[in-house]
């Protein structure tokens, strides 16, 4: 999985979700869905100091009570922290502690996972200091007073946190590639996987995906292990029955959603259609590597111009993906089917890359020394502290600034641009946060001065 998860637990209503949303920060407290997490469980993004990952609320714990959803609850919580590097226990500063946050804590205790307690409500820094005290006797450590509302201690508890975030080298995925086919119906995606079966006689086996009909196909060449994600909704079988469901697109979004790299299946005779932009765009919003497979290529007439023109109208059309390579195929002939592993080891080694700071600074000096920030009428200028890839796949790249309102489209599509031409990234989307600096200073000053 490549973000850490921590789990935010804790009684209802003691301020979980005002919590989360506090963490996440205002710009990118955006339901996520992260491949390779529980789908029924709303993960968002954050950001601290140079890392990121994924909080999860867990509903409110309760364990001294009977209604009939509580285990359920239990459940989920329970399920959160099985996959969570840390988690926050949150109680209120204002009760005090109750007799649910002693069974929570006790629970809590026997985990393997690290806990923070965060006692919340906590606006009044003096007070809640007082507040706070009352929780030790949880056995959980040190309480830390914070007040989801107004911010305050949220970047004391932030900083602890990182120390329990395992170290971003152990983040990084195995060695198989997670390839999907995508495309229209009749694109050609059965006949290409045929070609690869037929092609790479390698193959170790088929095995059995998320679900019990997505059955999951191992291909191997050079060494390298491709998973080919659920073929059964690719391959169509004379004789059977099929609804419409089993190729419809949310099969395909699926599949795109737990794959590495997508290979794209357009025909080349029907051109770009709206179909593909709305796949296009998935693939760009899920954060997919992708290759650009134009199939059908032995049906059409071409001379010396054509494979260009081709190649312009696709990257107009698609240009959700302007940054997929493009190879044009016959699954039928087999015509260059065997490029396309090469195009996929790229995209895939490009999706996975972790470019270090310094270049991403060098990178930023050249591209702001060329072209400033923009300016507002009031003569506030947008300055850039500096930038750090956060995490991969895709490429993640945070950008600590003065303001983010100060950037407009325009420069943030010149940033990107320069990044794009200076590191290349060719087969992967490239994701840039724009975060300001200000506000968690602020609180984190105030919060010092007052503490001494
Ligand atoms: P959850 O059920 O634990 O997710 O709790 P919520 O986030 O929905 O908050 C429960 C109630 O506590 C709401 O009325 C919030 O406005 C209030 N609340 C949350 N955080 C704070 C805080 O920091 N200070 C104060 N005074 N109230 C808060
Ligand atoms: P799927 O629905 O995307 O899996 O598409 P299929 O693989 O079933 O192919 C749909 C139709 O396109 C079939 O009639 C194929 O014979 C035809 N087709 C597939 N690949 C090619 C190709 O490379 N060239 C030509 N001319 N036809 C193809």
């Amino acid at each position: 999985m490549p973000l850490p998860v921590v789990a935010i637990i804790g009684r209802p209503n003691v301020g979980k979700s005002t919590v989360v949303n506090r963490l996440a920060g205002v710009q990118e407290a955006i339901v996520y869905d992260e491949p390779g997490v529980t789908r029924d469980r709303t993960y968002k993004r954050a950001f601290w100091s140079d890392r990121e990952f994924l909080v999860v609320d867990t509903g409110g714990l309760v364990f001294d009570d009977d209604t009939e959803f509580l285990p359920l609850i239990r459940e989920q919580a329970m399920a959160a922290l099985a996959e969570a590097s840390a988690a926050i226990f949150v109680v209120d500063g204002q009760t005090g502690p109750t007799g649910g946050d002693h069974e929570i804590a006790e629970w809590l205790r026997q985990q393997p996972v690290p806990v923070l307690l965060a006692v919340n409500k906590c606006e009044s820094v003096e007070q809640g200091v007082i507040q706070a005290a009352d929780f030790w006797e949880l056995g959980l450590g040190e309480p830390h007073p914070v007040s989801g509302i107004h911010g305050n201690g949220t970047g004391d508890l932030l900083d602890e946190l990182m120390a329990y975030l395992p170290p971003t080298d152990q983040l990084d995925e195995t060695e198989e590639i997670k390839v999907a086919i995508a495309g229209r119906p009749n694109v050609g995606k059965s006949s290409l996987l045929n070609a690869f079966v037929g092609e790479n006689r390698a193959i170790v086996s088929p095995i059995s995906g998320t679900t019990r009909d997505a059955i999951d196909m191992v291909v191997e060449r050079d060494g390298q292990t491709y998973r080919i994600i659920d073929t059964a909704g690719i391959r169509k079988k004379k004789n059977v029955e099929y609804g419409p469901e089993f190729f419809g697109i949310n099969r395909a979004f699926k599949a795109i959603a737990r794959a590495d790299v997508v290979l794209f299946v357009i025909d080349a005779i029907d051109g770009v259609t709206e179909q593909d932009q709305k796949l296009a765009g998935r693939i760009a919003d899920e954060g997919r590597a992708c290759v650009l497979v134009v199939n059908k290529w032995d049906a059409i007439e071409k001379d010396s111009q054509t494979i260009y023109d081709y190649e312009r109208d696709i990257t107009n059309r698609l240009h959700f993906i302007e940054w997929a390579e493009i190879i044009f195929i016959s699954a039928q002939t087999g015509q260059r089917v065997e490029k396309i592993l090469d195009l996929v080891n790229v995209a895939a080694e490009q999706h996975r890359r972790r470019v270090t700071t310094s270049v991403i600074n060098e990178v930023l000096e050249e591209a702001v020394s060329w072209h400033t920030p923009p300016t507002t009428r009031g003569g506030r200028q947008g300055k850039i502290y500096y930038g750090t890839q956060v995490s991969t796949q895709p490429p993640s790249i945070a950008l600590f600034v003065n303001d983010p309102t100060l950037f407009n489209d325009g420069y943030r599509r010149y940033i990107e641009r320069q990044f794009r031409q200076a590191l290349g990234f060719k087969g992967t989307p490239v994701r840039l946060f724009w975060r300001g600096k200000k506000v968690r200073d602020a609180e984190r000053s105030v919060n010092r001065a007052t503490k001494v």
